[in-house]
This record gives C-alpha cells, sequence and structure tokens, in this order.
C-alpha cells in the first residue's frame, strides 16, 4: 500500500510540477533543500553530501541542501554549469502556519528563476563584462533580435537581414554574445535553423510560439512603459515587436513579482554597424583570442577603462563599431580634446577610479535583491560625480563635445540632495546586508539614537552585573557572554563551579554544564537580555524602515541616476581611449563616404604592444594605399615574415577607426567600410562535422556570396588545405571574382607564386612582398612591405629556425633544389595550368566560348623560323604534352 505524501512534500510536489526544467531550490529554516533526481544533479555538481529523507512511493527520498546564508556561490556554480534554479521561499511566518493547525505546511512561493541570462548580482557578473539575454522575433518571413542587461536595465532591438539566413543570425549572435538566447520551439523543427540554437546547448531557451506573439507583445511593451503607441521608440515592425515582447514576458516569468528597471526601448538602424561576421570576429580575435582568453585580443590591448560601466561600453563599441560618418566624427571630436587638453582628461579620470558600478547598484536596489552596500556605492559614485562635475566646470565651458558627450554632461545632473541624504545616513563600514543592521549612522535618527543608548545601556549593566558577581562569589574569573542558543550566561571554570552559591536565594539557576565550565543566569539576567533583545529589535525594525525610505527616495530618481551611469560610462570611455592614443601616438584617421584606404606607418595593436613587452624588436610600421584603380594587393613573401600580422593590422585599424577611436598609424584616410571579412589561419570544426578545408571554404564562400564593392576582405593562404592544384585554382578564381566581380578592397596572402602572373590580367591588382635580406647563408626577417613579388618562400629555413632534426632540413634542401630544377628543365607550374587565360564571369559570355587552349597559346608564341631541327622536335614534344592532359 502506497503511504500518501506528507503535506509538505505534497506542497513540494506541486511547487515541482510547474518548474520541471528547473532545480527547484526548497526554503525549509536556514536551508534550501534539492529533493528527488534535483538532489543527484545538485549534490554531483556542488560536490556535497547527498542524504535521505523520509519515503515517497515506498523509496528513500534522495535529498541535499544549502545554506541560505551562503546560497550565492552554489547557485553561481549551478547557473555556469547550465542549470536553470526556481528559488521558493517560505512566503509566510511559521507563527502564523501555526495558527492554522498543527500540522499545517508553511506557505511557499517560487520568488525567482535564475537563469544564465538574467543574473543581477556581483557574484555572478564580471564587472566589465555584459550578460545579455536575447530573444529572437519573428513575424511575416522577417527576423528580429531584442537584447536586454537586466544588470543595467539597457534594452536594445534590431532587425536581422531579410530573407534571414543562419549565417547572418550567427553574425548578431557573434557580436551580441549573449547569456542567453529565447526562440520559438518551432524554429527547432527548421533544418536551417535548428543546428545553430542547438549548438548553444544551456543558453538556447525555447519558449512555445504563443509567447512570441506579436500582438501580446505589444501590448506588454504598452503596459510596461505606460504607452499608447510605441511609435516613440521607432518605427518598429511585428518582429521587432516580437522579439521585445518575448523578452519582458520572459523577464516577468523569471523575475516574479520583483520589477527591475528598464531603460526606454532602443531601436539599431540596419546597416548602422560595420558588419562583421562570427568568423570574422573569431580571427580577428577582437574580444578574445581563438584560445578563448580576454588577454592577448584586441579589447585587452585598448581597454584602458577605469569603470566596469566604461570597459562593458567599450566592449560595446568594438562588437558594433559604427558605419555611419556623423556618429564617428562625433566620437572623434570629443577624444581629439581630451588628447589635447590631457590635464582634464586626468583630472576626469583620477576622479573616475573612485567611481562603483552605480547603474547596477541601482538595478539591484530596484529588485530589492540590494543591501547598505549598494547604497554606499551609490553614494560614492554621486559623490565621484559631483567632482566630475566640478573639473569639467573648471574646464573650458564651451567644450567642443559630441552630442553623445554633451548629452552625457548633462546627465551629470545635480545629485547633491540625495548624496548629502546618503552620506548622512550611512555608517562608513556597512554591512552586505540590511537584515545584519548596524548601518545607519548615529544621529540621523533620533529613535534609532535612543533604542540604540537603551540596549548599550543595558550592555553596560551587564558589565557592572558581571564585576558585582564575581565579588559577590569571590570568582574573579566569573564571566557573562553570549551565545545564540543560551543568550545570555553566567560562566565559570569547572575547578569553580563548588564555589558557586547553592542557596536558591543567591538567585542562580544553572543552565549546563560542560567539560570546562558551568554555565548559569539569573532572573536579573533574564530581564536585562529581554530588555535588550526589544531594544535590539527596536534598532533593527527601525533601520530597515531608513534603509526602505532611503531605497524609495533613491528609486524616485532612478531613471535620471541610469543616465548618470551611462554618461560616465561615456566618459569613461573617452577619456581611456585619449589616454590610449596619447600613451600610444595613435592619430585621428580621417573618415570618408568614398572607397580609399590609405594608412602610413601602420602597426599591428596587439603584437606591437607585446614586442614593447618582451623588451626586444619594436614593431615594424607598414603603409596601405588602395583606391579605385588598385584596390586588391596580393601579399608574397617568407614565412614568418610579417604576411598574417600585416594583413590583420589593416583589418583592426579600420575597426578601430569606426569605432571612433584613434588608429595605431602615422596617419589614415579611410572610405567606410560596410562589412569586414577575413579568412585566415586554419581551424577545424570537427564537432559538427567540418574539415579544416572544408571550414576554409564555409568562410571563403561566405565572403564572396556577402561583400560588397564597399566592404573590406582579408584573405591569407586561400586554398592551403587541399592539393596544390586544387588550392591554386581556388585561389586564382577566387582573386579573379573579388577583383572582376566585387570590386572590394582586399588583401590576399599567399605562398603560390605563382598568382602573381594575376597582376598582368587585373588591372585593379598589384603585387607586393614582404621583405627578407640573406646575410652569410641566414634569412633576416625585415618586416617591411614593399611593392613587388617574393619569388620564394624559405620554408625550410623556418623550419630549420622551429627545431626540424638536421638531417630532415638537409634533405628537404635536397629535394628542393632537385624539384627546382626539374621544374626549370620543363615547363613552369604556371604554364601547366590554364591559369593565364582569365575565366569568363558567370555572366559574361556563358556558354558560347570555349576557355583559349595552351596549347593554342604556345603555338601562337613559337618563331618557327628561329628554331633549329632539334628545338623544332623538342617544341612538339612539349605541345604533345600539353595536349595530354585533355586527351586522358
Ligand atoms: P607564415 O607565412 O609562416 O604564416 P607570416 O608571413 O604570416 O608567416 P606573421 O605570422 O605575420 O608571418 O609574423 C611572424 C612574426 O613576425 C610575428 O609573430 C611577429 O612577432 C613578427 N612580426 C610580424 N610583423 C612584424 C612587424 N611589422 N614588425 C616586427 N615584427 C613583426
Amino acid at each position: 500500500m502506497t503511504v500518501p505524501p506528507t503535506p509538505m512534500m505534497a506542497q513540494y510536489l506541486r511547487v515541482k510540477e510547474a518548474h520541471q526544467d528547473c532545480l527547484l531550490m526548497y526554503r525549509m529554516g536556514d536551508f534550501y533543500e534539492l529533493f528527488f533526481k534535483d538532489a543527484e544533479v545538485a549534490a554531483s555538481c556542488l560536490n556535497i553530501a547527498l542524504t535521505q529523507r523520509g519515503q515517497h512511493g515506498g523509496d528513500p527520498i534522495p535529498m541535499c541542501g544549502v545554506p541560505h546564508h551562503s546560497v550565492d556561490q552554489y547557485l553561481a556554480k549551478l547557473i555556469t554549469a547550465g542549470h536553470r534554479v526556481a528559488l521558493c521561499e517560505q512566503t509566510e511566518d511559521p507563527a502564523e502556519a501555526k495558527k492554522r493547525g498543527a500540522k499545517a505546511v508553511v506557505n511557499r512561493e517560487v520568488v525567482r528563476i535564475l537563469t544564465p541570462g538574467t543574473l543581477t548580482e556581483d557574484t555572478f557578473l564580471e564587472a566589465g563584462r555584459a550578460v545579455y539575454l536575447a530573444s529572437l522575433g519573428q513575424a511575416g518571413g522577417q527576423f528580429a533580435l531584442a537584447w536586454i542587461d537586466l544588470s543595467t536595465g539597457t534594452f536594445q532591438v534590431q532587425n536581422l537581414p531579410s530573407p534571414c539566413r543562419p549565417s547572418d543570425l550567427d553574425a548578431a549572435l557573434a557580436q551580441l554574445d549573449p547569456g542567453e538566447v529565447l526562440a520559438s520551439d518551432a524554429l527547432l523543427m527548421d533544418e536551417a535553423f535548428s543546428p545553430l540554437l542547438l549548438s548553444l546547448k544551456s543558453q538556447f531557451t525555447p519558449l512555445p510560439a504563443a509567447r512570441f506573439s506579436s500582438k501580446a507583445g505589444e501590448n506588454r511593451l504598452k503596459d510596461l512603459f505606460q504607452v499608447s503607441d510605441l511609435s516613440l521608440f521607432g518605427d518598429l515592425n511585428r518582429a521587432e515587436i516580437s522579439a521585445a515582447g518575448a523578452l519582458i514576458d520572459y523577464v516577468d516569468l523569471t523575475q516574479k513579482s520583483a520589477k527591475p528597471l528598464i531603460k526606454p526601448l532602443q531601436q539599431h538602424r540596419p546597416g548602422g554597424m560595420l558588419y562583421i561576421d562570427a568568423a570574422t570576429r573569431r580571427n580577428l580575435e577582437l574580444t578574445k583570442t581563438l584560445s578563448g582568453k580576454r588577454s592577448g585580443s584586441l579589447l585587452a590591448s585598448i581597454d584602458e577603462t577605469l569603470t566596469g560601466a566604461g570597459g562593458r561600453l567599450l566592449s560595446d563599441r568594438l562588437a558594433r563599431p559604427s558605419a555611419e560618418l556623423q556618429e564617428i566624427r562625433c566620437r572623434q571630436a570629443s577624444l581629439a580634446y581630451m588628447v589635447q587638453v590631457p590635464q582634464l582628461m586626468e583630472d576626469v579620470r583620477r576622479c573616475l577610479k573612485a567611481q562603483p558600478d552605480l547603474a547596477r547598484a541601482v538595478q539591484r536596489l530596484s529588485l530589492n535583491r540590494g543591501g547598505p552596500r549598494d547604497m554606499h556605492a551609490l553614494a560614492a559614485a554621486l559623490k565621484s560625480a559631483a567632482q566630475i562635475r566640478e573639473v569639467l566646470k573648471a574646464a573650458d565651458t564651451r567644450l567642443p563635445f559630441e552630442q553623445e558627450m554633451q548629452n552625457a554632461l548633462k546627465d551629470l545632473g545635480d545629485f547633491d540632495g540625495l548624496g548629502a541624504t546618503l552620506t548622512a545616513a550611512l555608517q562608513d563600514e556597512v554591512p552586505l546586508q540590511a537584515r545584519d543592521g548596524g548601518f545607519v549612522r548615529p544621529g540621523f535618527h533620533p529613535d534609532l539614537d535612543t533604542q540604540r543608548a537603551l540596549r548599550d545601556q543595558s550592555r553596560s549593566l551587564i558589565a557592572a552585573m558581571q564585576s558585582d558577581m564575581a565579588d559577590q562569589t569571590g570568582i574573579a574569573s566569573l564571566k557573562i557572554k553570549h551565545n545564540n542558543v543560551l543568550g545570555y550566561f553566567i560562566e565559570v571554570t569547572a575547578a569553580n563551579a563548588d564555589k558557586m552559591p547553592k542557596d536558591p536565594a543567591a538567585g542562580f539557576i544553572h543552565r549546563q554544564t560542560l567539560a570546562s565550565a558551568t554555565r548559569y543566569t539569573t532572573l536579573e539576567l533574564s530581564e536585562l537580555e529581554e530588555k535588550i533583545r526589544a531594544a535590539g529589535e527596536r534598532s533593527l525594525a527601525l533601520e530597515l524602515d531608513v534603509y526602505e525610505d532611503l531605497r524609495q527616495d533613491i528609486l524616485t530618481q532612478a531613471d535620471a541616476l541610469l543616465a548618470l551611469a551611462d554618461a560616465l560610462a561615456v566618459l569613461d570611455v573617452t577619456t581611456g581611449l585619449a589616454f590610449l592614443a596619447a600613451r600610444n601616438n595613435w592619430v585621428q584617421p580621417e573618415l570618408s563616404e568614398d572607397t580609399r584606404l590609405r594608412i602610413d606607418g601602420g602597426r599591428h595593436p596587439v603584437v606591437e604592444a607585446a614586442l614593447k613587452r618582451e623588451g626586444g624588436q619594436t614593431f615594424i610600421a607598414n603603409d596601405l594605399n588602395q583606391h579605385l584603380d588598385d584596390h586588391i594587393w596580393l601579399l608574397t613573401g617568407p614565412n614568418m615574415a610579417g604576411k598574417s600580422t600585416y594583413l590583420r593590422q589593416n583589418a583592426l585599424i579600420i575597426i578601430l577607426a569606426q569605432m571612433g577611436c584613434f588608429v595605431p598609424a602615422v596617419s589614415a584616410s579611410i572610405g567606410l567600410v560596410d562589412r569586414l571579412f577575413s579568412r585566415v589561419g586554419a581551424s577545424d570544426d570537427l564537432a559538427s562535422g567540418r574539415s579544416t578545408f572544408m571550414v576554409e571554404m564555409v568562410e571563403t564562400a561566405v565572403i564572396l556570396n556577402q561583400a560588397t564593392a564597399r566592404s573590406f576582405v582579408i584573405l591569407d593562404e586561400i586554398g592551403r588545405g587541399t592539393a596544390t592544384y586544387d588550392g591554386l585554382s581556388i585561389a586564382w578564381a577566387t582573386v579573379e571574382y573579388l577583383a572582376n566581380q566585387i570590386g572590394c578592397r582586399a588583401l590576399f596572402a599567399t605562398h603560390y607564386h605563382e598568382l602573381t602572373a594575376l597582376a598582368d590580367q587585373l588591372p585593379a591588382l598589384s603585387c607586393h612582398s614582404c621583405q627578407v635580406k640573406e646575410w652569410e647563408g641566414e634569412v633576416v626577417f625585415l618586416h617591411q612591405v614593399a611593392p613587388g613579388a617574393a619569388d620564394r618562400s624559405y620554408g625550410i629555413h623556418v623550419g630549420k629556425l622551429a627545431g626540424l632534426p638536421p638531417a630532415v632540413v638537409s634533405r628537404a634542401e635536397a629535394v628542393l633544389h632537385q624539384l627546382e630544377t626539374d621544374k626549370d628543365k620543363t615547363s613552369t607550374l604556371s604554364e601547366d595550368l590554364p591559369l593565364f587565360s582569365i575565366a569568363p564571369m558567370p555572366n559574361e559570355n556563358a556558354g558560347t566560348q570555349n576557355p583559349p587552349s595552351p596549347v593554342l597559346a604556345e603555338l601562337d608564341a613559337l618563331d618557327i623560323d628561329s628554331l633549329s631541327p632539334r628545338q623544332a622536335l623538342e617544341a612538339l614534344y612539349a605541345l604533345k604534352d600539353l595536349h595530354q592532359p585533355q586527351n586522358d
């Protein structure tokens, strides 16, 4: 016979039923307990003991638990491991439940669901990194992505290209790097999108399609912002409303009754940003290196911000460089001013050093997850903001700042009233949680001071009582102590226990005997203790009232405070970039609407910094000058000569310029780039069944399909992962396509020296090479890019430098010598291939002409009259050989 569950277990099962996809942490007294499968999963993830409690269905119930006061650290581990957690709290006082009956269960409710994209506490967050919750909306064939940083309330939306390919979504997600992505579960049925969504693993949260209804979304947004029309957020289409609405719905679902601050929805204009796809971001190591580390990335090398909010804004700007001239020029103007007035830059940065994370503190207070330390942080933030205001006021009041900065200065506002209240109210050192008390400064609240005096007076009465008792008993070591179980008690050592008066009239009541001590109380001590307890409780209640009043004061100014936080972030990024530019001699690039690209004395920001750190070689600056008549540069040169570095440095300089940043060069003039692509380095993607060569071809295909005449493309060693002739042919055709069909600016590095022959065929292409010098049998890398083609790769020399065994090096040299001699004796490699005839373009004479025959070309070139009979015979054999492959 099955035993029915206990009332408490019945309650647990009811709550769990509604939260199947979460680990349910069920509050019982001072612990959060997990049961059944949840307990097994959590115990193994948290490395804590798995125990048992009672029975269910005849089996013992697995159980584990964590103390409530340290729950955050356990939550952080569970979330990092990819779990969602529902926190179920007791929502009534156990004494109230008892009134309903001896067996009544305390009411409990899930008060919050923690997911990877909805975290707000510092324990779960990195200071300089935003965690975005993203949502993919869809309506009428259009896709849109909305995202929110719940820790600061930033809320944004953008359309995806239409028609939307999985690569477009991939690019948008790579730009955001979200902690969690919501999408309709119907998309899992879509063969094109499901692999990408599933590859997000625990960061993907499928939701029923109904949650993405644009109608419901519209109502939710109107409700949230208390508006009757959404047009004040821009011209939102149904897909954008669907994405943004589902996001807000999910925030409600996970935050339950807690109401986060959400800033007005910001719509991004399509085409407003420099498009960079996922592979290019990875290859260029913008925010992390190929091995996943921040150190060594472009972001790490340019981040001179001093605050978490500044770090997040810089990372955002790097993730979405602008494609709008006006915006870039505006940012440059502020930056240039800060560079020109270094004293101002330094003064602002000095004040920013003391700036805590204002937005996150305000958001936590709004969600009622904050504490006195958040208020303390806010007071410090307001103080440093006031100092910055003074510094800027003392500087030229006609600062030629960009609009964004002007707004920022306005938003520095005047919070002196709130700042003064917080400073007056809060102690210098405050606890994390309000419930711990002791954070209100004496003198701020008269009633509180009275209660504290009462409590402290009683404490001094206890001290007097201790000394009286010591005299009365003759036990000098008698102490009055306190612990959480007994409260106040009198303690004497075991050796002195006999000396304690036994007469009940003396008033000592025995409480506890330990091996080393005996404990007593007296009526008088109990009464005093009660007074202290009551005064303590009243003090705490008054402190909590003060806390709530301050919280309300702060929340009535929340919008202005969030605007202030944004303003400080803009100042931090601007002065940080100015500091970087001044320290490293970076210059302001000139941006234009045309397609020129001239960089004089360009340097690679990360490699240069690394060389400087190592204190050895200096970085050799190089130029790039591309324009309408010469927009594809073919770069040859030995291994290790600096080709990849050169390619990347030019791509990075464009990105920096379009972020509004100064660039590592002597001067730079850049026609706005709409899309930037790179295919560099070799990596495989075995997890999704793609070999190294396949990855290379997929990335190349994306570039050739998506680049436009305004794009910039860098291609490093296309076609290396296959047979020489296949690779060379692909590289050849790719260069032709870039030159003839797309017409973009491109840098193409290759070891196929045969490709340099293309310079004669393609007017837009010119050859350049990385220089080396041979000296006493050694090769010296000059790292200098100069016009002209290289004729050798010195690969064996590099192999020798890398430590190949001498036998392998000398054998390789012999083989190379033999191959080169044989090649010279017969025809050149390029002559073996039909390469010198430019392939007709798809739309050009398609199907009407065969490519010119190499045999005919060779025949045409023969001067028969000048040949000896023997040479004529050899020429005949050569022609026959040339013709052979087609006959086979
Ligand atoms: P490979 O063809 O073997 O891939 P590569 O020509 O692409 O080589 P890089 O990888 O760009 O060569 O550069 C090799 C090393 O040379 C870099 O790691 C860097 O230390 C150094 N280097 C590159 N460019 C410069 C430069 N302009 N100034 C100083 N050092 C440089």
